[in-house]
C-alpha cells in the first residue's frame, strides 16, 4: 500500500518537473526581434505575422478531463523518465529565440532532398555547428539515410507536413495524416518523434495547433526569411541573413523544393561570419 502510494508521489513529482522544464524551454522563445531584411514568406502566405509571445500553458488542464484520466490509469504504469509532458496548445508559432546570449538558429525546410542536403550538412560538419531540418514526409520516407545523419551531427529534425499543403484548406482528418504520417516516418528512422513542426509557408491554424501539440510538438516560425527560393542569387542569400543577424534570430532558408544550390553556396559563405561575429550557432533544446 505504502510503496504503491509513494510510487504515485513520485510520478506525480517528475510529471511537474517535466510539466517545468518545458515551460523554461519555451520562454526562451518570445516575440520577433524587429524585423529584419527580407519579412514576407513565400506566395504571400503571411500566416504568422507580427505576433507576441506564445500563448502559456492555457489548455493544457483542458487536456486532463476526467474521461481522459479515466481512459489513461494509473495501472498502465510507464516509468516517469520515459514519459514526455504533451506541449499547451498555442495560438501562435515561436518567432525567435531570446534570453540565450548572441544565438541564433539556422532553419533548413522541405528536405531532405540528396542533390542539396549534403552539401548543407557538410558545412556545418565543418564548423561544427547544429541547425534544425523541418522535412516533408514524402521526402523523409525515401531519404531515411539523410535524417539519421542530421541526428548523428546534432542537428534537430522537424516535421514540416507529407506533402507541403496550405495547411487552412484541409479538412483535419488530412491535417492529422499530413503532420501524423510525417512524425510516424521521423520516429521510425529516428527512434523519436519529433518535438518541433512548422507549417508549410507560415500558414498556421488553430487546428494545426491543436493537432502539434497531441503530437507532442511545438510550433516554430522564423525571424528572417532569405527568401533563397526564389533562387535571387548567393550573395542576395549571403546579404539578408547578415544584415538580419541578431540576437534571437531564426532563419529560414530551404534544402529542397528546387534548384537549391544558392542556398547551399550561401551557407559557406554566412555561417563563418556569423561566426567571426561572435554569434553561437544553436538549436532550441525542449
Ligand atoms: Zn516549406
Amino acid at each position: 500500500m505504502l510503496s504503491g502510494r509513494r510510487a504515485v508521489l513520485r510520478l506525480a513529482a517528475a510529471l511537474g518537473a517535466t510539466v517545468t522544464v518545458g515551460a523554461l524551454a519555451a520562454d526562451r522563445f518570445a516575440a520577433p526581434a524587429p524585423a529584419t531584411g527580407a519579412a514576407s514568406t513565400p506566395q504571400g502566405a503571411s500566416g504568422t505575422g507580427r505576433v507576441g509571445p506564445a500563448a502559456g500553458p492555457r489548455a493544457h488542464s483542458a487536456r486532463l478531463s476526467p474521461s481522459t484520466y479515466r481512459l489513461q490509469p494509473m495501472t498502465s504504469y510507464a516509468p516517469p523518465a520515459f514519459r514526455r509532458a504533451l506541449p499547451p496548445v498555442r495560438q501562435r508559432p515561436f518567432l525567435s529565440m531570446s534570453g540565450v546570449g548572441r544565438s541564433m538558429v539556422l532553419t533548413f525546410d522541405d528536405g531532405p532532398d540528396p542533390r542539396y542536403t549534403p552539401g548543407i550538412l557538410e558545412t556545418l560538419r565543418h564548423y561544427d555547428c547544429r541547425a534544425m531540418f523541418f522535412v516533408c514526409g514524402e521526402m523523409a520516407v525515401d531519404n531515411q539515410d539523410l535524417l539519421r545523419e542530421m541526428a548523428e551531427d546534432g542537428h534537430v529534425v522537424g516535421n514540416h507536413s507529407w506533402s507541403h499543403p496550405l495547411i487552412p484548406k484541409l479538412r483535419p482528418s488530412r491535417i492529422r495524416a499530413e503532420l501524423g504520417s510525417t512524425s510516424e516516418v521521423i520516429e521510425k528512422a529516428l527512434g523519436t518523434a519529433p518535438l518541433w513542426y512548422r507549417a508549410p509557408y507560415g500558414a498556421w491554424n488553430r487546428l494545426s495547433f491543436e493537432i502539434g501539440a497531441e503530437l507532442g510538438m511545438e510550433p516554430l516560425a522564423w525571424t528572417v526569411d532569405t527568401l533563397d527560393w526564389t533562387e535571387p542569387g548567393t550573395g542576395t542569400i549571403v546579404r539578408r541573413v547578415l544584415d538580419g543577424a541578431a540576437p534571437g534570430v531564426v532563419v529560414l532558408s530551404h534544402d529542397a523544393g528546387g534548384n537549391r544550390s544558392q542556398s547551399v553556396a550561401a551557407l559557406r559563405r554566412y555561417l563563418p561570419e556569423l561566426l567571426d561575429a561572435g554569434y553561437h550557432i544553436t538549436v532550441p533544446r525542449r
